[in-house]
């Protein structure tokens, strides 16, 4: 395995950010870890980052030890019974690829979450979601290694501490296990998800896998900016969760802003809220918000991390201030070399 220095990750993060990696490597095969743990050894001082696609990072400067670009590739259909029929994939395989591919298999399940970008290992990290469906809902098991000590672990679903765009992989234990295959059941008689918005519509003929996969992916190219010409990583923040209380009081103030109840509060439209701060289509240099949804930061061309961080946080601030909701990134920010860690 060769590890290259001073490595450019321009092409590997979707914000198109000019950074460096001091040292970089490709994980094709497990047995490759043995290079990565000798490399630790010889650099005890200096961090490991594991990258997928780059889709869901923000570097807010070069990073100063080891990315390790995750390559495993697989995909197996393992066995069926009467309800699922049973599919592992390998964590470096692209997610939309793999989604289409279980559609040309014949299965169904996957087809809300199509067009997301980025690779299967990195899918459980954050529990993907889009269109009413989450990848808790078709996932069987996660294999992921410890790569400090070389424990290896099959995750049942619920060990995995799936929540909303979280898991256990995210924030009870960042950084410690190396995702390497994800194993997904998928319903023998599928349900359909069509509730939102512009599903139905876009739906052309008879309603199966395909045919909401490509309703999907036409709504999500007409909504979001293809980071090909327009360098983001989706919605930069989650939608909070907030007190019974504060969303009532809020509603007198603004009766426009929506909320879902749900058992641990009120969920409400990060969004929106940014929205009425008036930050939609702002641009600060090459850093700004996209025009048509400023729930997305986008890089104009040659912002850097750290300014796209900075208008981050002041979008942070100033919803704070005129609402009193903090709204926590939803991206990995990656700075001095470490995760910067929100709940
Ligand atoms: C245009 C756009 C639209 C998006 N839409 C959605 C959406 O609808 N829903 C949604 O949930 N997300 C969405 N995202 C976010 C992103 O696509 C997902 O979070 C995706 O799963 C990230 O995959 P990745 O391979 O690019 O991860 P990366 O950005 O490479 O990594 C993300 C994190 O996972 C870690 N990681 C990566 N691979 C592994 C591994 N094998 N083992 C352990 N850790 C690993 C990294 O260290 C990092 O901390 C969108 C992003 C973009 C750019």
């Amino acid at each position: 395995m060769n590890i290259r220095e001073h490595y450019s990750l321009r092409a590997l993060n979707t914000f198109g950010l000019e950074v460096k990696a001091r040292y970089f490597c490709t994980l094709a095969t497990l047995g490759g870890l043995r290079t990565v743990w000798q490399w630790q050894q010889q650099h005890p001082n200096l961090p490991v980052l594991f990258l997928g696609g780059g889709s869901n990072m923000l570097f807010v400067e070069d990073f100063p030890g080891l990315v390790v670009q995750i390559k495993l590739m697989e995909r197996t259909i393992i066995g069926s019974d009467s309800e699922y029929t049973y599919v592992k994939a390998g964590a470096g395989e692209n997610w939309h690829q793999f989604v289409r591919w279980t559609i040309d298999q014949g299965l169904a399940g996957l087809e809300n979450l199509s067009l997301i970008p980025g690779t299967v290992g990195a899918a459980p990290m954050q529990n993907i979601g889009a269109y009413g469906v989450e990848l808790k809902d078709h996932a069987y098991e996660v294999f992921a290694v410890d790569w400090k000590t070389a424990e290896m672990r099959h995750f049942s679903v619920a060990e995995c501490g799936f929540g909303y765009r979280n898991s256990r992989f995210k924030s009870l234990e960042p950084n410690r296990w190396l995702i390497a295959s994800v194993t997904f059941q998928l319903p023998t008689k599928p349900t359909w998800h069509l509730d939102y918005a512009g599903v139905k519509e876009h739906i052309q003929g008879e309603v199966n896998a395909r045919s909401i996969s490509d309703a999907i992916i036409a709504i999500r190219q007409s909504k979001l900016p293809d980071p090909a010409q327009l360098g983001n990583a989706g919605s930069f923040f989650k939608n909070p969760m907030i007190s019974d209380e504060h969303y009532q009081a809020l509603r007198e103030q603004y009766p426009q802003l929506n909320g879902w109840i749900l058992e641990e509060g009120v969920k409400v439209s990060a969004g929106w809220l940014i929205d009425h701060c008036g930050w939609k289509g702002k641009r600060i240099g090459d850093a700004g918000t996209y025009d048509q949804h400023a729930l997305v930061l986008v890089n104009h061309g040659q912002a850097t991390g750290a300014q796209i961080w900075q208008l981050a946080l002041d979008i942070m601030d100033s919803v704070e201030q005129r609402f009193g909701i903090r709204l926590v990134p939803e991206p990995h920010i990656i700075s001095g070399g470490a995760l910067v860690q929100y709940s």
